[in-house]
């Protein structure tokens, strides 16, 4: 029995890392005697040194059974493994005999291991000899990696998060790090709380949580980042900012950047950009472009860091370019606290690349159309049909599983039937391929319900490998608990097919005999040549590999764990010349412009408590309560033109779908621009998918699709009712006409909405056999008013209780999402029947989710306990005393109704 087998001992805190986003946090896990997992931030870990977010403090509350992925299956007949691999393997072969490699394709994940990367990619670009691997990493971070590619040579991340602490000036572009990546939010919070001389610049079209540390908030026009680096770059130039030295020791490219950044700024011999020009296109007043050029140009310290905001774009590439461009002539690289730093969403975004999972990637850091590498990677995996060219990008592999081209594709991991923008075609698209398979550790999802095959996976917590981080470190995921059902390692399944194929190389029998094949791959031939090197790790044992240590690479010595934590600080670039590359980049409209019938754009993106597709975070009720449905952000002014009130339900089409939110006016949004998050599914709501209206548009060099510009057209959603139910048991919501789904506390809570003027929801309901007056119910029922409620109770506990009436804004029955754990009482039952909540009931609707603290507890104690600062407020009610993530929502709270107080007091 290897280690990973080995179920955890109850008395022992095991270190692993966070599933989550790309700051790779070390947590320690513990199982408790009574099954559950207890989580907390492994201090000794150098990304987070102990903190965690919201997501990771509820890793725990996530790894239950329920809804697992159980055993293989075939057309939806259970089958043992052994008939599933043959199964699997005949059909690949089959269509590969009969249409080539390039009609199989694997459709992976940021969510694998390395070892399992590492083994999909062998598999298809070594054996199979088709370059058709593609990865959900292609809508996170591709432009990054096209843009390192083009200025470095090779996809090397430059910084560390020590920089975070050592910059005097911070730019985070297209960046929500408070929501998205909240452990390095923390972290520079904390830096600049420390640091009086530093600055934070916000580039974000929308004001985010994010804008509370923010010293400038750019609220720029969405797709005019390239002109907005571009007028820096000329302002650098001309203002004489720039470092000749770097720029002639270790760069090319200089002349032809500047050149086309000064044309696209307007640069005269009067003005070193045309500010009204740079002011009318990026939609920011000229006072504050000039005041963000000004800091970046007089402080040497400027770390840019940058997120899904710039690289999901139609014009992503050139955005990274045109930010790495200024780092460049600046000679800000490299050096502590200076440098373009992307930051990426996914926990093993870096790992896929590094070994190779995106389609336009060899392995390793080595690439395709590159003779020397082909033969390296040709003779160490002894391939006799190693792929010699690119594969197709996410967007394109699904158009060809679309068009017929693609016969089979293996999906891991990942759910592109909610996450792909024109998601309905992709959702087409596997419906009439012939062969779909899909490795999940989840039963339900809308992906797998198109799969003719299912293979149950390890989820985490059960599997056992390493993942990189956004500072190049690999840490180790550890199994913690013992698998589900009959789940297997995600590198062991693919392995088994291999075999199974009759392709040889495939004889693992562990993650760590994975990893010790990728480590040494890192050296072949390198010498210094590529900037991935761990083979120091080729020939660890079992042992050492079950204690490794988080590791940034390159890793030159395994005993001293020295490592090189940035890059290029004197050049050292991976290009024929060993310069970096300047490029020359253009500012350019995004694909899809807004029309009279799509005349708004919507920009899309994660939510503070939830991830990706929500199969793993909306599995944890405590994650739940802050954002409880699909929501529009809407600026007023636009709310008013399309006849929208706050909590109305708006319907949005664009060319490409359609999709229904709760709307939520706000100025945070500029007029023009609508959000909408994209966590939610088609099994957690009826039209939330909001990827389903996306644009397909890519960017031309990455394949990154433009995931935050699609235009559109929105309107109310007229119904005649609405209601909320909690229930212990699931309730069916077929025929409902809107319906939003979340797990509670011992149960589940469901928004719905109906139209349907025949039939009342309470009918609706009661014909699903809910609420049916048997005794156990008592309800309150008014025709007239279109009001019903009702509670039913079971064994003396409360099973379901509802609220139907016209209209109802959710946020005031918050109190109802604790009920199913309480201790029934005639208050909960009065509550319920009245539709008011007594006192105690009260709480408002979620603002700390880690200590399960709601805005009213926050406003009383800002109101009667003075609490006037977001300190005070967590002594009090101890919100915001967890990860911290809620605190900008806290200081909001204090900014309406502390002022109020004082207001009242003058
Ligand atoms: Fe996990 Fe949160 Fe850390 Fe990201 S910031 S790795 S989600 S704990």
């Amino acid at each position: 029995m290897t280690t990973q087998d080995q179920q955890a001992s109850t008395d022992e805190w095991i270190k692993s890392t966070c599933a989550y986003c790309g700051v790779g946090c070390g947590i320690e896990a513990k199982t408790e005697t009574d099954g559950t997992l207890s989580i907390r931030g492994d201090e000794s870990h150098p990304a987070n040194y102990g903190k965690l977010c919201s997501k990771g403090l509820a890793l725990g509350d996530t790894v239950g059974s329920e809804g697992r992925l159980l055993e293989p299956s075939i057309d939806g007949k259970a089958v043992s493994w052994p008939t599933a691999i043959d199964h699997v393997a005949d059909q690949l072969s089959d269509i590969i005999q009969k249409h080539g490699p390039d009609s199989v394709a694997l459709y992976v994940s940021g969510q694998l291991l390395t070892e399992d990367y590492y083994v999909a990619n062998k598999l298809i670009k070594g054996a199979i000899g088709s370059g058709n691997i593609d990865t959900n990493s292609r809508l996170c971070m591709s432009s990054s990696v096209a843009g390192h590619k083009r200025a470095f040579g090779t996809d090397t991340v430059p910084n560390c998060y020590e920089d975070l602490e050592c910059a005097d000036l911070v730019v985070l572009v297209g960046s929500n790090l408070a929501w998205c990546h909240p452990v390095l939010y923390q972290r520079l919070k904390a830096a600049k709380a420390q640091n009086p001389n530093c600055r934070v610049v916000v580039v974000d079209p929308r004001a985010t949580d994010t804008c509370d540390i923010a010293d400038l908030h750019l609220a720029i026009n969405p797709g005019s980042d390239v002109l907005l680096f571009n007028g820096l770059l000329a302002y650098l130039a001309q203002e004489k900012h720039l470092n000749n030295d770097y720029i002639n020791a270790y760069t090319e490219g200089f002349d032809a950047a500047i050149k086309t950044a000064m044309d696209d700024a307007g640069t005269s011999s009067d003005n070193p950009v045309d500010w009204l020009h740079l002011s009318r296109i990026t939609g920011l007043p000229i006072a504050y472009i000039e005041t963000f050029y000004q800091w970046f140009a007089n402080t040497d310290k400027t770390l840019s860091v940058y997120s899904q905001g710039v690289n999901q774009s139609s014009a992503g590439t050139d955005k990274v370019n045109s930010i790495i461009n200024c780092h460049l002539a600046t000679g800000r690289i490299g050096r502590e606290g200076c440098g373009p730093f992307s930051i990426t969403g996914q926990p093993n975004a870096m790992g896929g690349r590094e070994v190779g999972g995106l389609a336009n990637m060899l392995a390793c850091h080595m690439d395709f159309g590159n003779d020397e590498h082909h033969n390296i990677v040709k003779n160490f995996w002894q391939s006799e049909n190693l792929a010699t060219k690119p594969g197709l990008k996410a967007v394109d592999l699904f158009d060809a599983v679309d068009e017929g081209k693609i016969k089979a594709i293996w999906i891991m991991a990942t759910n592109p039937v909610v996450s792909m923008p024109d998601a309905d075609k992709v959702k087409a698209a596997l419906e009439k391929c012939p062969l779909v398979v899909v490795s999940d550790c989840i039963a339900d999802t809308d992906t797998t319900r198109c799969a003719n095959v299912l293979l149950p996976a390890m989820g985490w917590s059960e599997k056992s490998g390493t993942v990189t981080n956004s500072e190049r470190r690999i840490s180790r995921q550890r199994q913690l608990i013992a698998s589900t059902g009959l789940a297997k390692p995600d590198w062991w399944i693919m392995s088994q097919v291999a075999l199974r194929m009759n392709y040889s190389g495939f004889n693992f029998t562990s993650a760590a005999d994975v990893f010790r094949e990728y480590a040494e791959m890192t050296g072949i031939s390198n010498n210094g040549t590529r900037d991935l090197d761990i083979s120091v790790l080729a020939n660890i044992n079992d042992d050492a590999y079950e204690q490794l240590k988080p590791q940034q690479w390159p890793l030159s010595s395994i005993d001293t764990g020295v490592t090189q934590k940035r890059f290029f600080a004197e050049g050292g670039f991976y290009t024929p010349s060993k310069k970096g590359q300047l490029i020359a980049v253009q500012h350019r409209q995004p694909m899809s412009q807004v029309s009279a019938q799509y005349p708004m754009v919507l920009n899309s993106g994660r939510i503070r408590d939830q991830w990706h597709t929500m199969t793993r975070t909306g599995l944890a009720p405590k994650l739940g309560g802050h954002k409880i449905e699909p929501y529009l952000q809407i600026n007023p002014q636009d709310a008013r033109c399309f006849h929208l009130k706050e909590g109305d339900i708006a319907e949005l089409s664009s060319q490409w779908g359609q999709a229904r939110a709760r709307v939520s006016i706000s100025t945070d949004m500029n007029p023009g621009q609508v959000f909408m998050p994209m966590h939610w599914t088609g099994v957690e709501a009826s039209d939330g998918r909001v990827c389903s209206l996306i644009s397909p548009d890519v960017d031309p060099v990455s394949g990154q699709p433009e995931l935050k510009f699609t235009p559109v057209a929105i309107k109310p959603w007229q119904y005649q009712q609405e209601a909320i139910v909690i229930t212990k048991e699931p309730l069916d919501t077929h025929g409902v006409d809107y319906w939003v789904h979340r797990t509670i506390q011992n149960g589940h809570c469901y928004l719905l909405a109906s139209q349907n003027t025949e039939t009342s929801l309470k009918d609706q309901l009661l014909s699903k056999g809910l609420f049916a007056n048997d005794g156990n119910s008592i309800t309150f029922d008014n025709p007239n008013t279109l009001s019903y409620r009702s509670a039913k109770t079971f064994n003396g506990e409360l099973h379901s209780a509802c609220i139907i009436a016209p209209k109802i804004s959710a946020s005031d029955y918050a109190w109802l999402d604790t009920l199913l754990s309480q201790e029934l009482s005639v208050e909960i039952q009065r509550s319920i029947l009245s539709g008011q909540a007594s006192a105690s009931l009260l709480t408002g609707k979620q603002i700390c989710a880690c200590k399960q603290v709601g805005e009213l507890t926050i406003i009383d104690a800002i109101k009667n306990e003075h609490c006037q600062t977001a300190e005070a407020v967590g002594q009090c009610t101890e919100a915001g005393t967890g990860c911290g993530s809620c605190i900008p929502e806290i200081n909001q709270l204090i900014d309406s109704h502390g002022v109020q107080l004082m207001a009242v007091a003058e």
